[in-house]
C-alpha cells in the first residue's frame, strides 16, 4: 500500500547556518514543500537585512528543491507598525522566546507586562502576522509549560484578532487551551508524539532525545495524540527538528534538541496508520497549516511513500538523528515537483 502526501509542511523548523544550514536543509528541503525557520541564530535575526539574508543562504544551500522557507523574526517588544509593514511581504511570523529558556534565547522577553508589549501586538494583530510563541516560564522544569498557559491566556484575551501559536506542546494543559479561545492554535513535533520522559531519562540517559520543552507523562502524550491523530484543525505538525552536533550531545551540558527532520514523514506515516487515521494525516502535515496561516503559498509537491524497510543512518554529517540505526517500517519512494 502506498501514501501519498501533497505539500507536506514543517510549521516550526531549525536550520542554522553555515556549516549545518548546509547539512541539514536540503534534507527538509527535499521531503517538504515549506517550513517556518526559527530566527533563533546567534545573533538573533531582527531586522529585514538579516531576515532576507538568511532566506538567501537558505536558498543558496538547497539548489533546485521546490521548497518555501517561510521567514520569521525574533520578538523584540520594540518593533513598530512602520518597520513591520515595512519587512510584511517578507515575513510569515514573529516568534517569541522567554529569555534563556532554550537555544539561543537570551535575548528574549524577560517580563510579559501587556501595555509594554500593546504596540507591537496591536500592529502584528492588524498586519496579520501571527505570533509563535515558545511558552515555558522558569519554573520547575515539567511544570513550566503548563504555568505558561496563563500568560497564553492572557495574551489571547489581550489581542483577540491576533494569531499566536502555542509553539511545540507537550502537555494535557496545553490541549485543553486550545479549545478555550479562539485564536490559540498549535505546533506538535514527531518526538513529542512518540516519546515521553521514560524514553530521555527512564533508564541510561538519553542525550539526543533531550529537548526542551522536556517530553513529558504518558496522558501527556494520549492528549497530544488525541489531537494529532484526528487532526483537530488548530493543530499542525511542526518538526522543532534542531540539529546539534554529536559533540555538543554527547556532552557534559548536553545542548536541547532532537533531530528529526529527515524521518518525520516515515514516522508520522506509520504512527497514523497504526492507530487507523491515516485519511487524517494530509491536514495534520499540511492542510491546517495552510488554514491557519492563510497568506502562505505552497509550492506543490506530492511525496509518496512505501510499505518498505528503511534503516536510519547513524548520523547526517555530525548530527545523530532520532531513530540512528534503527529500522523503520516505511520509506519514500517518490517526491515529485
Ligand atoms: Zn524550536
Amino acid at each position: 500500500m502506498s501514501i501519498t502526501l501533497n505539500s507536506p509542511l514543517d510549521m516550526h523548523l531549525h536550520l542554522r547556518d553555515e556549516e549545518m544550514l548546509k547539512t541539514v536543509a536540503p534534507l527538509s528541503s527535499q521531503s517538504f514543500s515549506g517550513a517556518i525557520v526559527m530566527p533563533n541564530l546567534v545573533p538573533p535575526v531582527t531586522t529585514k537585512e538579516e531576515l532576507i539574508n538568511y532566506k538567501n543562504r537558505i536558498k543558496n544551500v538547497i539548489g533546485d528543491d521546490t521548497f518555501t522557507p517561510y521567514m520569521t523574526l525574533f520578538f523584540k517588544p520594540t518593533y513598530s507598525k512602520e518597520f513591520l509593514e515595512s519587512i510584511r511581504d517578507e515575513l510569515t511570523a514573529i516568534k517569541l522566546y522567554p529569555a534563556g529558556i532554550t537555544t539561543n534565547s537570551e535575548g528574549g522577553l524577560s517580563g510579559f507586562d501587556v501595555e509594554e508589549l500593546r504596540p507591537t501586538l496591536e500592529a502584528m494583530s492588524e498586519l496579520e502576522i501571527p505570533l509563535c510563541v515558545h511558552g515555558e516560564t522558569n519554573g520547575f522544569v515539567m511544570d513550566r509549560e503548563a504555568e505558561f498557559v496563563s500568560i497564553y491566556e492572557m495574551l489571547a484575551t489581550n489581542f483577540p484578532k491576533l494569531k499566536i501559536i502555542m509553539e511545540h506542546i507537550t502537555t494535557k494543559e496545553s490541549v485543553e487551551a486550545l479549545d478555550k479561545f479562539e485564536n490559540l492554535y498549535a505546533t506538535i513535533t514527531l518526538h513529542h508524539l512518540m516519546i515521553t520522559l521514560d524514553d530521555v531519562a527512564g533508564g541510561m540517559l538519553q542525550p539526543h532525545l533531550f529537548c526542551k520543552p522536556i517530553a513529558k507523562r504518558p496522558e501527556d502524550r494520549e492528549a497530544l495524540r488525541r489531537v494529532a491523530l484526528n487532526a483537530h484543525p488548530k493543530v499542525m505538525f511542526g518538526s522543532d527538528s534542531a540539529p546539534h552536533p554529536q559533540d555538543a550531545k554527547e556532552s557534559c551540558g548536553c545542548a536541547a534538541g532532537v533531530f528529526t527532520a529527515p524521518l518525520a514523514l516515515q514516522v508520522l506515516t506509520e504512527l497514523f496508520l497504526e492507530h487507523s487515521t491515516i485519511e487524517k494525516l494530509q491536514a495534520f502535515v499540511s492542510d491546517n497549516a495552510r488554514n491557519i496561516y492563510t497568506h502562505i503559498v505552497v509550492p506543490n509537491k506530492i511525496v509518496t511513500l512505501e510499505r518498505e524497510e528503511f534503516t536510519v543512518p547513524k548520523k547526517y554529517g555530525k548530527v545523530v538523528p532520532i531513530y540512528a540505526g534503527e529500522t523503520l517500517k516505511y520509506t519514500i519512494s517518490k517526491i515529485e515537483g
